[in-house]
């Protein structure tokens, strides 16, 4: 498993298709959400903007 830099939000624009079992585990079950980019993921270090989800 490679090791992802930065938030969700900045992989999804680059390069998520080289990532896609590493965005596969971060985005599945998630428990916040990026207010910026809408995405959504298990820990709010992986966004940009992160704002839990209720
Ligand atoms: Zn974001």
């Amino acid at each position: 498993m490679g090791k992802l830099k930065g938030t969700l939000c900045e992989i999804l624009e680059e390069d998520h298709k080289k990532h896609r079992k590493e965005l596969d585990a971060i985005t599945t079950n998630p428990k916040f959400e990026c207010k910026r980019c809408e995405e959504k993921a298990t820990k709010k270090k992986w966004l940009c903007k992160p704002k839990k989800i209720k």
